[in-house]
C-alpha cells in the first residue's frame, strides 16, 4: 500500500465502516460519512445478528471471502474488546444428494474449511427437537454462527475513529468526483463535545478516491450504473424456552425451503425468517409493521422444530434487503469520474463479508489491484441465489 492518502466512503454499514477501519488502520486519512449513527435499523446492516458462514454452493470465491472475513472480525474483536461472533456453527438441512449443501462441502473441504456431513438422527441431538422425515444429511459448519451486526458496525467506527478516521454525520449526495454535504452535516469525532461541530452549508468533500457504499441507496444514487431491487423482509423472534438459550445450539438454513434462523441469543427469542423476496420498499420509507409471513414460518417450525410449533411470537419486525439479479456484490469503478468507487449490493447475505471485501477494495484503491469481473457495474444476468433458493 502506498503511504498516505485521503479516502472519503460515504455510507457506514458492514461494507463502508469496514473500509474505513482498514485504511484508517493501515495509516490512511479517513473521512467517513453517514446519514445515521452505524447500527440504525433503517440501515440494512442495523440489527441484532447476522448468520456468518463459508458454505456458499460451488462459489468458491465466496467461500474464501467469508473464511478471511471471519479471520478479521477477529481481529476486529481482539482490537476492541468486544464479543462480537457466536461460535455456534451452523446447520444446513439437505433435501438431497447432490443439492447446494454437497456442492458447499466440496468447496469447503478443497479450501481446508471444517465441515461435518451428519445422518439426520445425529443431527437430531444438536437441536431441542428436530423433524428429519425430509432430510438426506444435515451439514454442520462448526466455525460458522452469528454475528452482533449493529455493535459490529459499531465497533467499526469506532476503531477507524480511534485511528483517526473523521466521523461525519449528515446526507451527502455526488456532484462530478466531489460529496456534497447538505445542510446540518456535523463532525462527531474529535472537538465540539458529543453534538459535534457542524460544518458550513454546502460543505463539499474530495478525497484520492471517493467510495460510496450506500446500501440501499446506491441504486437512486447512481441510477443506470447499478441494479439494485430495494424489499421488505420480515424477521420473527419466539420464546422458546431455556432449551433454545442453551449454548451451542446452531444457527441453521433450509437453502431449497428457503428458511434460516438462529438459536435464542442473547435473550431476543428464537430467530426465524421467510428469505423469499419480500415487497418493493423505497429506501427512504419508513420500516412497515411485521405480520405477513407467520403463517408461512410456523408452518415450517411446526415440521422442522415441532417444539415450537406453538410457541408464542414475541416479536416481528421488517428490514430491507438491495438485491442485485445475480445476488453477487458491487465493487467497481464508476466508469466516468475515475476517483468515484461504488460498494454494495450486498444481496442478503452481504455483512460476514464486510471487512474481507473491504480489503479486495482498499488494495484496488491503493495498488490498483484490479476488483473480480462479477462484482463489475452494468446489466446483470438472473443466476443461482447465493443466500437460498426462495429468491
Ligand atoms: C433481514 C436481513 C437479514 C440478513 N441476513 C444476513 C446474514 O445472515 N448474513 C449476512 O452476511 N448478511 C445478511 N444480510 C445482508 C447484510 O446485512 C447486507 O448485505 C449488508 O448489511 C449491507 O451492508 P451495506 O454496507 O452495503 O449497506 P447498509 O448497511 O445499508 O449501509 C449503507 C449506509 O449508507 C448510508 N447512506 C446511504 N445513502 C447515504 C447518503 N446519501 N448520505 C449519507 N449516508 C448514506 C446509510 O445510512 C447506511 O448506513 C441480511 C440483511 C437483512 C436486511
Amino acid at each position: 500500500m502506498r503511504p498516505v492518502t485521503h479516502v472519503v466512503i460515504v455510507g457506514a454499514g458492514t461494507f463502508g465502516a469496514s473500509l474505513a477501519w482498514t485504511l484508517a488502520r493501515a495509516g490512511h486519512q479517513v473521512t467517513l460519512v453517514d446519514q445515521f449513527e452505524p447500527g440504525d435499523a433503517r440501515a440494512t446492516s442495523g440489527g441484532e445478528s447476522r448468520l456468518i458462514r463459508c458454505s456458499h454452493g460451488a462459489e468458491a470465491a465466496y467461500t474464501r471471502t467469508a473464511r478471511r472475513a471471519r479471520a478479521l472480525w477477529r481481529e476486529l474483536e481482539a482490537e476492541s474488546g468486544e464479543d462480537l461472533m457466536v461460535e455456534c456453527g451452523m446447520a444446513w438441512f439437505a433435501e438431497r444428494e447432490d443439492g447446494w449443501e454437497a456442492e458447499s462441502e466440496r468447496t469447503m473441504t478443497a479450501q481446508g474449511i471444517p465441515s461435518q456431513r451428519l445422518e439426520p438422527g445425529e443431527a437430531a441431538r444438536l437441536f431441542p427437537s428436530l423433524g428429519i422425515a425430509d432430510l438426506a444429511f444435515v451439514l454442520l459448519e462448526p466455525d460458522a454462527g452469528v454475528l452482533r451486526a449493529q455493535r459490529a458496525v459499531r465497533a467499526l467506527t469506532a476503531r477507524a475513529a480511534e485511528h483517526g478516521a473523521r466521523i461525519v454525520r449528515g446526507r451527502a449526495s455526488p456532484q462530478g468526483e466531489t460529496v456534497v454535504l447538505e445542510p446540518g452535516a456535523r463532525v462527531t469525532t474529535g472537538a465540539g463535545g458529543s453534538g459535534g461541530t457542524l460544518l458550513a452549508d454546502g460543505t463539499r468533500l474530495e478525497g484520492d478516491a471517493v467510495v460510496w457504499a450506500c446500501g440501499p441507496w446506491l441504486g437512486r444514487l447512481f441510477d443506470g450504473l447499478v441494479s439494485l431491487r430495494v424489499t421488505c423482509q420480515e424477521l420473527l423472534f419466539f420464546d422458546g424456552g431455556p432449551a433454545w438459550r442453551a449454548p451451542g445450539v446452531p444457527a441453521w438454513v433450509d437453502y431449497d425451503r428457503a428458511m434460516y434462523g438462529t438459536a435464542d441469543v442473547d435473550a431476543l427469542g428464537v430467530k426465524a425468517a421467510l428469505d423469499e423476496e419480500g415487497p418493493p420498499l423505497d429506501p427512504d420509507a419508513e420500516l412497515p409493521a411485521a405480520g405477513v409471513t407467520e403463517a408461512r414460518v410456523r408452518a415450517y417450525l411446526a415440521d422442522r422444530f415441532p417444539a415450537l410449533a406453538d410457541a408464542p411470537l414475541r416479536e416481528g419486525r421488517c428490514c430491507r434487503y438491495e438485491l442485485t439479479p445475480d445476488s453477487r456484490f458491487v465493487a467497481a469503478r464508476h466508469p466516468e469520474h475515475r476517483r468515484t468507487w461504488l460498494l454494495g449490493g450486498g444481496s442478503g447475505h452481504g455483512f460476514k463479508h464486510g471487512p474481507a471485501i473491504a480489503e479486495l477494495m482498499a488494495a484496488a484503491l491503493l495498488g490498483g489491484e484490479p476488483l473480480p469481473d462479477r462484482y463489475a457495474l452494468g446489466a446483470r444476468e438472473p443466476a443461482r441465489s447465493l443466500r437460498t433458493a426462495g429468491s
